[in-house]
């Protein structure tokens, strides 16, 4: 059996009265991500980390952030593709372990239905995701609100 690892990292900029969608759901703020597709940061990570063990490239690769295509696009479809994509190489999931990186609103309260989602999404167990959540201390720009990062690891086998 081939056992591989991999990782994502993404930021995103939070502006003013924007929708705020993080992981494939929306997350009640005065603030939200602003990006080419709909800015889910914590599903813009596992496609990268999954795309990443698999050794295929990134999903700005895949899913170009020129391309009028994926302009407000929701992410939950390019994240289906990627399944698609390392399926097709006969890649399972093992699992995932993420962190999201914001400081304004708590996340915690949203994590069961952010895990329902993406699970539903990738047709796996809600217990192979692990959703975290942190603030920087109010230090930097997720400290000051300017943004939102994440980070995400998988395994994957087959
Ligand atoms: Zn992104």
């Amino acid at each position: 059996m081939k056992i591989r690892t991999g990782l994502g990292y993404d930021v995103h900029q939070l502006v003013d009265g924007k929708d705020f969608w993080l992981g494939g759901i929306k997350v009640e703020h005065s603030k939200g991500a602003v990006g080419h597709s709909d800015a889910d940061v914590l599903i813009h990570v596992i496609c990268d980390a999954l795309l990443g063990a698999a050794n295929m490239r990134d999903i700005g690769y895949h899913f170009s952030d020129t391309d009028p295509a994926f302009k407000g696009i929701d992410s939950k479809i390019l994240l289906k593709d990627v399944m698609k994509l390392i399926g097709n190489e006969g890649w399972k999931i093992g699992n995932i372990d993420s962190t999201i990186c914001l400081q304004r609103p708590k996340i915690n309260p949203y994590i069961p239905e952010m895990k329902k989602c993406l699970a539903q999404v990738m047709g796996i167990d809600e217990e192979d995701i692990s959703i975290k959540a942190t603030t920087t201390e109010k230090l930097g720009f997720v400290g000051k609100e300017e943004g939102v990062a994440a980070f995400a690891t998988v395994l994957i086998t087959k």
